[in-house]
């Protein structure tokens, strides 16, 4: 593209909300074949709510006062929504020691009695060998509702399960059809477990979806795909998405992300709506075959 239709694709997209770094990244957007989107933030509000909480032994305000005190060391939306709950309820956060938080995983600590606390998802438990035994059905029912299963063990016991909402943007599903019909292959990569993916995914109209997948992994599709020949957008909005964003041939970074995906992103999206990475994209299309 000549300079000048570059300077008038970039400043329409500014018009729309949409910060473009530079002309490399809009003649690229025009030619992305793929759009890869995380899941929490992007495709949901990112703004979780505990909407039940199990407690399967001791005292429910102990148990929510341990959940407190571990959920104060981390930044994780989860996190928030937990320690919301705890607040709401006036609950104390406990005495704890050796905070540690485990990436795709969860948190950890020792607790008052020198008990160790895990705080996170079944594959946390599993690595410690803790069984979810008749309460996996429970489990199971909560992600076939789209919600997020948070559990908390005390030694080699699982004390207490919660499920977490976080609504999808209302507007996901209606920009995952118009990205479609734009002829892009739409991809839903996520740390979240198989079975809330799945049920996010068929909310919104997404087929191809990988989940569990830590920081490294989401890098190593981008990859994949751009070996396969695709060329990649990538969205995302939490500093697990950054390699993944900076692999990508375009990063859409969402306006209220972190600073460290807009540093990755060659796209900065002012509002929070995949509505803007079609606009993008539409806007670089017509750019690049007016001038040609
Ligand atoms: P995502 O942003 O897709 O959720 P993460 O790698 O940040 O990916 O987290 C992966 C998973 O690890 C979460 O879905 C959650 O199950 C678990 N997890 C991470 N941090 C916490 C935490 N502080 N409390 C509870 N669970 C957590
Ligand atoms: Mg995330």
């Amino acid at each position: 593209a000549t300079p000048i239709s570059t300077m008038i694709g970039v400043g329409k997209a500014a018009e729309h909300g949409i910060l473009i770094r530079d002309g490399q990244a809009l003649q690229t957007a025009s030619r992305l074949t793929t759009l890869i989107v995380d899941k929490t933030g992007t495709l949901t509000e990112g703004k979780p709510r505990v909407t039940d909480a199990e407690i399967l032994q001791g005292d429910e305000r102990d148990v929510l006062g341990l959940v407190a005190a571990l959920e104060r060391g981390s930044e994780h939306p989860l996190a928030a929504a937990l320690l919301s709950y705890a607040e709401e309820n006036a609950i104390e956060p406990a005495t704890i020691r050796d905070f540690d938080s485990v990436t795709g995983r969860g948190v950890t600590a020792i607790g008052p009695e020198g008990e160790r606390l895990r705080l996170g998802n079944a594959a946390m438990l599993d690595e410690a060998g803790i069984f979810l035994g008749q309460n996996e059905s429970r489990a199971r029912e909560l992600e076939s509702q789209a919600r997020t299963v948070v559990y908390l063990a005390m030694d080699d016991t699982l004390v207490a399960l919660f499920g977490i909402s976080d609504p999808l943007r209302v507007d996901s599903a209606e920009a995952v059809r118009r990205l479609q019909a734009d002829g892009l292959k739409v991809v839903m990569l996520t740390g979240d477990n198989a079975h809330t993916a799945a049920a996010v995914a068929r909310e919104v109209g997404i087929d191809d979806y990988r989940a569990g997948l830590m920081p490294e992994d989401k890098h190593a599709e981008v990859q994949r795909l751009q070996q396969a020949g695709e060329v990649v957008g990538m969205t995302g909005d939490g500093i697990n998405d950054a390699p993944a964003l900076a692999q990508a041939d375009v990063g859409f970074a969402i306006g209220q992300g972190t600073d460290v995906a807009i540093e990755s992103a060659g796209i900065t999206l002012m509002r929070g709506s995949l509505h803007g990475i079609a606009d993008a994209i539409e806007i670089s299309r017509a750019t690049l075959t007016n001038i040609k």
